[in-house]
Protein backbone atom coordinates (compact mmCIF):
# COMPACT_ATOMS: atom_id res chain seq x y z
CA UNK A 1 0.00 0.00 0.00
CA UNK A 2 1.46 3.40 -0.88
CA UNK A 3 1.98 6.00 2.23
CA UNK A 4 0.68 9.44 2.44
CA UNK A 5 2.34 12.24 2.03
CA UNK A 6 2.46 14.36 4.85
CA UNK A 7 1.65 16.40 6.79
CA UNK A 8 0.03 19.85 7.51
CA UNK A 9 1.46 22.21 9.76
CA UNK A 10 -0.20 22.40 13.59
CA UNK A 11 -1.47 18.92 13.02
CA UNK A 12 -0.12 16.04 15.73
CA UNK A 13 2.67 13.51 13.88
CA UNK A 14 1.76 11.36 11.58
CA UNK A 15 4.31 10.87 9.27
CA UNK A 16 5.06 7.19 7.87
CA UNK A 17 1.33 6.17 8.99
CA UNK A 18 -1.04 4.62 5.91
CA UNK A 19 -4.11 5.93 4.61
CA UNK A 20 -6.48 4.61 6.35
CA UNK A 21 -4.73 5.62 9.41
CA UNK A 22 -4.60 8.77 8.31
CA UNK A 23 -8.68 8.70 7.81
CA UNK A 24 -9.20 7.17 10.54
CA UNK A 25 -7.66 9.71 12.79
CA UNK A 26 -9.33 12.42 10.44
CA UNK A 27 -5.13 13.51 10.41
CA UNK A 28 -5.06 13.15 14.00
CA UNK A 29 -5.05 16.42 15.67
CA UNK A 30 -6.30 17.17 18.94
CA UNK A 31 -7.32 20.43 20.11
CA UNK A 32 -4.78 22.38 21.86
CA UNK A 33 -7.00 23.86 24.16
CA UNK A 34 -9.49 21.13 25.65
CA UNK A 35 -7.74 18.08 24.90
CA UNK A 36 -10.66 16.91 22.43
CA UNK A 37 -9.76 14.02 19.92
CA UNK A 38 -13.07 15.28 18.08
CA UNK A 39 -12.37 18.35 16.39
CA UNK A 40 -15.08 21.48 17.15
CA UNK A 41 -17.63 22.97 14.60
CA UNK A 42 -17.12 27.00 14.22
CA UNK A 43 -20.68 28.49 12.96
CA UNK A 44 -18.96 32.16 13.10
CA UNK A 45 -19.43 33.85 9.74
CA UNK A 46 -16.78 36.24 11.17
CA UNK A 47 -13.21 36.71 12.98
CA UNK A 48 -12.07 39.25 15.09
CA UNK A 49 -9.98 41.90 13.54
CA UNK A 50 -6.57 43.35 15.20
CA UNK A 51 -6.97 46.80 17.02
CA UNK A 52 -4.31 47.60 13.88
CA UNK A 53 -6.55 46.30 11.31
CA UNK A 54 -4.63 43.73 10.75
CA UNK A 55 -5.69 39.50 10.87
CA UNK A 56 -2.88 38.08 12.78
CA UNK A 57 -5.03 35.01 13.06
CA UNK A 58 -5.60 34.60 9.15
CA UNK A 59 -9.03 34.29 8.70
CA UNK A 60 -11.47 37.17 7.85
CA UNK A 61 -14.74 36.07 7.07
CA UNK A 62 -16.23 32.62 6.61
CA UNK A 63 -17.00 32.57 3.06
CA UNK A 64 -14.62 29.81 2.08
CA UNK A 65 -12.43 30.43 5.03
CA UNK A 66 -13.86 28.63 7.79
CA UNK A 67 -11.74 26.60 10.14
CA UNK A 68 -14.21 23.79 10.25
CA UNK A 69 -13.19 23.04 6.92
CA UNK A 70 -9.38 22.17 7.80
CA UNK A 71 -9.72 18.70 9.06
CA UNK A 72 -11.84 17.47 6.00
CA UNK A 73 -10.17 19.26 3.41
CA UNK A 74 -6.48 18.00 4.95
CA UNK A 75 -7.74 14.42 4.99
CA UNK A 76 -8.66 14.61 1.75
CA UNK A 77 -5.50 16.24 0.45
CA UNK A 78 -3.82 13.81 2.21
CA UNK A 79 -5.59 10.54 1.00
CA UNK A 80 -5.53 12.42 -2.98
CA UNK A 81 -1.75 13.02 -2.91
CA UNK A 82 -2.28 16.69 -3.97
CA UNK A 83 -1.55 20.06 -2.83
CA UNK A 84 -4.54 21.12 -1.51
CA UNK A 85 -8.18 20.38 -1.30
CA UNK A 86 -11.28 22.83 -1.41
CA UNK A 87 -14.81 22.20 -0.31
CA UNK A 88 -17.84 23.40 -2.14
CA UNK A 89 -21.62 23.38 -1.45
CA UNK A 90 -22.50 20.24 -3.71
CA UNK A 91 -20.06 17.99 -5.88
CA UNK A 92 -21.68 20.20 -8.60
CA UNK A 93 -20.40 23.27 -7.45
CA UNK A 94 -17.09 21.35 -7.10
CA UNK A 95 -17.74 20.45 -10.70
CA UNK A 96 -18.68 23.71 -12.58
CA UNK A 97 -16.01 25.28 -10.38
CA UNK A 98 -13.13 23.95 -12.91
CA UNK A 99 -15.17 24.84 -16.09
CA UNK A 100 -15.59 28.39 -15.12
CA UNK A 101 -12.32 28.94 -14.70
CA UNK A 102 -11.60 28.37 -18.57
CA UNK A 103 -11.55 30.96 -21.14
CA UNK A 104 -14.37 31.59 -23.61
CA UNK A 105 -13.25 29.80 -26.69
CA UNK A 106 -11.32 27.30 -24.91
CA UNK A 107 -12.09 23.92 -26.09
CA UNK A 108 -12.78 21.33 -23.66
CA UNK A 109 -13.03 17.74 -23.77
CA UNK A 110 -16.24 15.77 -21.94
CA UNK A 111 -16.84 12.18 -21.52
CA UNK A 112 -19.90 10.37 -23.84
CA UNK A 113 -21.04 8.77 -20.54
CA UNK A 114 -20.86 11.12 -17.38
CA UNK A 115 -23.19 12.24 -14.89
CA UNK A 116 -26.02 13.99 -16.10
CA UNK A 117 -26.35 16.83 -14.25
CA UNK A 118 -23.45 18.13 -15.36
CA UNK A 119 -23.95 17.13 -18.82
CA UNK A 120 -27.09 19.23 -18.74
CA UNK A 121 -25.63 21.97 -17.12
CA UNK A 122 -22.17 21.65 -20.21
CA UNK A 123 -25.29 22.13 -22.75
CA UNK A 124 -27.34 24.91 -20.51
CA UNK A 125 -24.41 26.95 -19.44
CA UNK A 126 -20.89 25.75 -20.36
CA UNK A 127 -21.37 26.81 -24.12
CA UNK A 128 -23.45 29.88 -23.63
CA UNK A 129 -20.46 31.04 -22.17
CA UNK A 130 -18.17 30.32 -25.00
CA UNK A 131 -16.63 27.37 -23.99
CA UNK A 132 -16.10 25.03 -26.97
CA UNK A 133 -17.81 21.13 -25.47
CA UNK A 134 -16.93 18.26 -27.57
CA UNK A 135 -17.98 14.72 -26.43
CA UNK A 136 -15.80 12.01 -27.37
CA UNK A 137 -15.42 8.46 -26.12
CA UNK A 138 -12.84 8.58 -23.52
CA UNK A 139 -12.48 4.74 -23.47
CA UNK A 140 -10.88 4.78 -26.22
CA UNK A 141 -7.49 6.99 -26.39
CA UNK A 142 -7.46 6.62 -30.11
CA UNK A 143 -10.51 9.14 -30.35
CA UNK A 144 -9.34 11.55 -27.62
CA UNK A 145 -5.79 11.98 -29.69
CA UNK A 146 -8.09 12.64 -32.70
CA UNK A 147 -10.54 14.89 -30.79
CA UNK A 148 -7.75 16.94 -29.56
CA UNK A 149 -6.79 20.30 -30.59
CA UNK A 150 -3.18 20.90 -29.63
CA UNK A 151 -3.05 24.61 -27.99
CA UNK A 152 -6.48 24.71 -27.79
CA UNK A 153 -7.92 21.99 -25.92
CA UNK A 154 -7.69 23.44 -22.59
CA UNK A 155 -9.10 20.80 -20.22
CA UNK A 156 -10.11 16.57 -21.08
CA UNK A 157 -12.51 16.14 -18.34
CA UNK A 158 -12.70 12.08 -17.12
CA UNK A 159 -15.23 10.57 -15.04
CA UNK A 160 -14.23 6.59 -14.43
CA UNK A 161 -16.21 4.51 -13.79
CA UNK A 162 -18.89 6.52 -15.29
CA UNK A 163 -22.35 6.93 -14.37
CA UNK A 164 -24.57 4.57 -15.29
CA UNK A 165 -22.64 2.17 -17.52
CA UNK A 166 -19.54 2.17 -15.46
CA UNK A 167 -17.15 3.15 -17.97
CA UNK A 168 -13.70 2.85 -17.73
CA UNK A 169 -11.24 5.64 -18.65
CA UNK A 170 -7.43 4.93 -18.94
CA UNK A 171 -6.47 8.02 -16.35
CA UNK A 172 -2.69 7.77 -17.06
CA UNK A 173 -2.43 6.96 -20.80
CA UNK A 174 -5.16 10.56 -21.17
CA UNK A 175 -3.64 12.68 -19.29
CA UNK A 176 -0.29 12.21 -21.44
CA UNK A 177 -2.52 12.88 -24.07
CA UNK A 178 -3.45 15.70 -22.94
CA UNK A 179 -0.51 17.67 -21.24
CA UNK A 180 1.30 17.31 -24.57
CA UNK A 181 -1.37 19.43 -26.24
CA UNK A 182 -0.80 21.68 -23.14
CA UNK A 183 -4.17 20.84 -21.87
CA UNK A 184 -5.33 20.16 -18.10
CA UNK A 185 -7.17 16.55 -17.09
CA UNK A 186 -9.72 16.41 -14.45
CA UNK A 187 -11.51 13.32 -12.93
CA UNK A 188 -14.50 13.28 -11.34
CA UNK A 189 -13.28 10.42 -8.96
CA UNK A 190 -16.78 10.04 -7.00
CA UNK A 191 -17.15 6.69 -7.34
CA UNK A 192 -13.57 5.05 -7.03
CA UNK A 193 -12.62 7.24 -4.26
CA UNK A 194 -9.20 7.81 -3.28
CA UNK A 195 -9.60 4.05 -1.82
CA UNK A 196 -9.22 2.58 -4.90
CA UNK A 197 -7.93 5.02 -7.32
CA UNK A 198 -5.62 8.13 -6.95
CA UNK A 199 -5.60 10.28 -9.83
CA UNK A 200 -3.39 12.63 -9.28
CA UNK A 201 -0.46 9.64 -8.64
CA UNK A 202 -1.48 8.91 -12.42
CA UNK A 203 -1.19 12.15 -13.75
CA UNK A 204 -4.38 14.32 -13.45
CA UNK A 205 -4.03 17.19 -12.62
CA UNK A 206 -7.68 17.72 -10.59
CA UNK A 207 -9.62 15.33 -9.17
CA UNK A 208 -13.31 16.20 -8.20
CA UNK A 209 -15.81 14.15 -5.58
CA UNK A 210 -19.37 14.49 -4.86
CA UNK A 211 -18.71 14.20 -1.22
CA UNK A 212 -22.33 13.97 -1.00
CA UNK A 213 -21.45 9.91 -2.04
CA UNK A 214 -19.26 7.72 -0.74
CA UNK A 215 -16.85 10.36 1.14
CA UNK A 216 -19.61 11.43 3.77
CA UNK A 217 -21.05 7.98 3.10
CA UNK A 218 -24.74 8.30 4.96
CA UNK A 219 -26.81 9.65 2.83
CA UNK A 220 -26.71 13.33 5.02
CA UNK A 221 -25.42 15.59 3.45
CA UNK A 222 -24.38 17.39 0.09
CA UNK A 223 -21.23 18.64 -0.62
CA UNK A 224 -18.32 18.54 -3.11
CA UNK A 225 -15.00 18.47 -3.44
CA UNK A 226 -11.47 19.52 -5.38
CA UNK A 227 -8.28 18.41 -4.97
CA UNK A 228 -5.16 19.95 -6.88
CA UNK A 229 -1.41 17.99 -7.67
CA UNK A 230 -0.55 21.62 -8.01
CA UNK A 231 -1.00 25.44 -6.63
CA UNK A 232 -0.92 27.03 -10.19
CA UNK A 233 -2.76 30.01 -11.59
CA UNK A 234 -5.49 28.03 -12.79
CA UNK A 235 -6.10 26.90 -9.15
CA UNK A 236 -5.71 30.09 -8.03
CA UNK A 237 -8.54 31.31 -10.52
CA UNK A 238 -10.52 28.21 -9.05
CA UNK A 239 -10.08 29.35 -5.65
CA UNK A 240 -10.84 32.76 -5.92
CA UNK A 241 -14.43 32.07 -7.70
CA UNK A 242 -15.14 29.89 -4.56
CA UNK A 243 -14.56 32.96 -2.28
CA UNK A 244 -16.05 35.11 -4.31
CA UNK A 245 -18.62 33.37 -6.02
CA UNK A 246 -19.51 31.82 -2.59
CA UNK A 247 -20.53 28.49 -3.35
CA UNK A 248 -19.07 27.23 0.01
CA UNK A 249 -19.79 24.28 2.15
CA UNK A 250 -21.74 25.13 5.56
CA UNK A 251 -19.56 24.67 8.69
CA UNK A 252 -22.26 21.82 10.22
CA UNK A 253 -21.62 19.87 6.95
CA UNK A 254 -18.10 20.39 6.63
CA UNK A 255 -17.88 18.55 10.06
CA UNK A 256 -20.15 15.37 9.18
CA UNK A 257 -17.90 15.13 6.35
CA UNK A 258 -14.89 14.79 8.62
CA UNK A 259 -16.86 12.30 10.63
CA UNK A 260 -17.87 10.71 7.48
CA UNK A 261 -14.09 10.53 6.18
CA UNK A 262 -13.13 8.31 9.43
CA UNK A 263 -14.60 5.30 8.09
CA UNK A 264 -14.04 5.62 4.39
CA UNK A 265 -12.11 2.57 3.79
CA UNK A 266 -14.00 0.23 5.79
CA UNK A 267 -17.02 1.28 3.87
CA UNK A 268 -15.53 1.27 0.62
CA UNK A 269 -14.09 -2.05 0.96
CA UNK A 270 -17.02 -3.43 2.14
CA UNK A 271 -18.92 -1.97 -0.33
CA UNK A 272 -16.83 -2.94 -3.50
CA UNK A 273 -16.80 -7.06 -2.14
CA UNK A 274 -20.34 -6.66 -2.09
CA UNK A 275 -20.96 -4.98 -5.36
CA UNK A 276 -18.31 -8.08 -7.27
CA UNK A 277 -20.71 -10.74 -5.29
CA UNK A 278 -24.23 -9.00 -6.66
CA UNK A 279 -22.43 -8.67 -9.73
CA UNK A 280 -21.30 -12.23 -10.38
CA UNK A 281 -24.50 -13.51 -9.02
CA UNK A 282 -26.65 -11.38 -10.90
CA UNK A 283 -24.44 -12.15 -14.19
CA UNK A 284 -26.13 -15.62 -14.27
CA UNK A 285 -29.51 -14.37 -12.78
CA UNK A 286 -32.08 -15.66 -15.76
CA UNK A 287 -34.26 -12.74 -15.82
CA UNK A 288 -31.05 -10.67 -16.23
CA UNK A 289 -29.88 -9.91 -20.07
CA UNK A 290 -26.04 -7.89 -18.46
CA UNK A 291 -24.60 -6.83 -15.72
CA UNK A 292 -22.17 -3.69 -16.09
CA UNK A 293 -19.71 -3.90 -13.48
CA UNK A 294 -15.83 -3.46 -14.20
CA UNK A 295 -14.98 -6.03 -11.66
CA UNK A 296 -16.54 -8.92 -13.85
CA UNK A 297 -13.61 -10.40 -16.32
CA UNK A 298 -15.66 -9.97 -19.94
CA UNK A 299 -16.73 -6.35 -18.80
CA UNK A 300 -14.77 -4.12 -21.43
CA UNK A 301 -13.04 -1.99 -19.53
CA UNK A 302 -11.78 -4.76 -16.80
CA UNK A 303 -8.31 -4.82 -18.18
CA UNK A 304 -7.80 -0.84 -17.63
CA UNK A 305 -9.92 -0.97 -14.02
CA UNK A 306 -7.52 -3.71 -12.79
CA UNK A 307 -4.80 -1.29 -13.26
CA UNK A 308 -5.86 1.76 -12.06
CA UNK A 309 -7.93 0.58 -9.20
CA UNK A 310 -6.50 -0.87 -5.73
CA UNK A 311 -9.01 -3.34 -3.63
CA UNK A 312 -11.87 -3.42 -5.53
CA UNK A 313 -14.18 -2.38 -8.32
CA UNK A 314 -15.95 -0.23 -6.53
CA UNK A 315 -19.83 -0.19 -5.25
CA UNK A 316 -22.07 1.02 -7.99
CA UNK A 317 -23.41 -1.33 -10.84
CA UNK A 318 -26.00 -1.87 -13.65
CA UNK A 319 -28.38 -4.31 -15.00
CA UNK A 320 -30.10 -4.54 -17.89
CA UNK A 321 -33.33 -6.43 -17.11
CA UNK A 322 -34.94 -8.94 -19.77
CA UNK A 323 -38.15 -7.68 -21.04
CA UNK A 324 -37.28 -3.86 -21.46
CA UNK A 325 -38.09 -0.51 -19.40
CA UNK A 326 -41.60 -2.05 -17.96
CA UNK A 327 -40.01 -5.58 -16.26
CA UNK A 328 -36.99 -3.23 -15.48
CA UNK A 329 -39.50 -0.83 -13.48
CA UNK A 330 -41.36 -3.47 -11.82
CA UNK A 331 -38.25 -5.23 -10.80
CA UNK A 332 -37.97 -1.45 -8.75
CA UNK A 333 -40.69 -1.69 -7.78
CA UNK A 334 -41.27 -4.95 -6.04
CA UNK A 335 -37.92 -4.83 -3.94
CA UNK A 336 -38.42 -4.56 0.23
CA UNK A 337 -35.41 -4.07 1.46
CA UNK A 338 -33.34 -1.82 -1.75
CA UNK A 339 -34.54 1.64 -0.92
CA UNK A 340 -35.85 3.44 -4.41
CA UNK A 341 -33.81 6.59 -4.16
CA UNK A 342 -31.58 7.96 -6.60
CA UNK A 343 -27.76 9.22 -5.09
CA UNK A 344 -25.32 6.58 -4.30
CA UNK A 345 -22.45 5.37 -2.06
CA UNK A 346 -24.35 5.52 1.24
CA UNK A 347 -24.75 2.76 4.23
CA UNK A 348 -28.55 1.67 2.56
CA UNK A 349 -28.77 0.12 -0.46
CA UNK A 350 -30.32 1.81 -3.46
CA UNK A 351 -32.30 0.86 -6.61
CA UNK A 352 -32.85 3.42 -9.43
CA UNK A 353 -34.73 3.36 -13.02
CA UNK A 354 -32.47 5.37 -14.53
CA UNK A 355 -33.34 6.63 -17.66
CA UNK A 356 -36.85 8.13 -16.04
CA UNK A 357 -34.79 10.33 -13.27
CA UNK A 358 -32.40 11.86 -16.20
CA UNK A 359 -35.67 12.32 -18.40
CA UNK A 360 -35.65 13.00 -22.64
CA UNK A 361 -32.87 13.16 -24.07
CA UNK A 362 -31.34 10.50 -21.79
CA UNK A 363 -28.83 8.23 -23.35
CA UNK A 364 -29.45 5.56 -20.65
CA UNK A 365 -31.05 2.74 -21.70
CA UNK A 366 -34.86 1.71 -20.54
CA UNK A 367 -34.20 -1.50 -19.22
CA UNK A 368 -31.31 -0.40 -16.99
CA UNK A 369 -31.43 -0.36 -13.01
CA UNK A 370 -28.85 1.29 -11.33
CA UNK A 371 -27.56 -0.45 -8.09
CA UNK A 372 -25.76 1.04 -5.43
CA UNK A 373 -24.55 -1.35 -2.97
CA UNK A 374 -24.96 -0.50 0.60
CA UNK A 375 -23.76 -2.30 3.96
CA UNK A 376 -25.97 -4.24 4.68
CA UNK A 377 -26.13 -8.70 4.45
CA UNK A 378 -25.13 -9.34 1.07
CA UNK A 379 -27.19 -12.76 1.30
CA UNK A 380 -30.12 -10.33 2.57
CA UNK A 381 -29.83 -8.26 -0.70
CA UNK A 382 -29.78 -10.97 -3.03
CA UNK A 383 -32.72 -12.84 -1.47
CA UNK A 384 -34.12 -9.31 -1.76
CA UNK A 385 -33.39 -8.84 -5.77
CA UNK A 386 -34.16 -12.64 -6.76
CA UNK A 387 -37.88 -11.78 -5.14
CA UNK A 388 -38.08 -8.71 -7.17
CA UNK A 389 -36.52 -9.88 -10.43
CA UNK A 390 -38.86 -13.37 -11.06
C1 LIG B 1 -23.73 12.94 -7.47
C2 LIG B 1 -22.64 13.10 -8.46
C3 LIG B 1 -22.23 14.36 -8.88
C4 LIG B 1 -22.88 15.63 -8.40
O1 LIG B 1 -22.67 15.82 -7.03
P1 LIG B 1 -23.75 16.56 -6.06
O2 LIG B 1 -23.10 16.46 -4.73
O3 LIG B 1 -25.04 15.81 -6.18
O4 LIG B 1 -23.87 17.96 -6.57
C5 LIG B 1 -21.18 14.43 -9.79
N1 LIG B 1 -20.59 13.32 -10.26
C6 LIG B 1 -20.96 12.09 -9.87
C7 LIG B 1 -20.27 10.90 -10.43
C8 LIG B 1 -22.00 11.93 -8.96
O5 LIG B 1 -22.40 10.71 -8.60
Amino acid sequence: MTRAPLIAPGVAVMAEVRPETLAAQAMGRVDGATGAIIPPIHPSATYERDADLGYSRGRVYSRADNPTYDTAAQTLTALEGGAETLLFASGMAAATAVFQALDPGDHVLVPEVMYWALRAWLVDFATRWGLLVEVVDTTEPGLVRAALRPGKTRLLWLETPANPLWRVSDIAALGQLVHAGGGRLAVDSTVATPVLTRPLSLGADIVMHSATKYLNGHSDLVAGSLTTAVQDDFWARVRSNLGRGGAVLGAFEAWLLQRGLRTLFVRVRAQSAGAQAIAEALDRHPAVDQVLYPGLPGFPGHAVAKRQMDGGFGGMLSIRVKGGQPAAIAAAAATRLWKRATSLGGIESLIEHRASIEGPGSPVPADLLRLSVGLESIDDLLADLDQALR
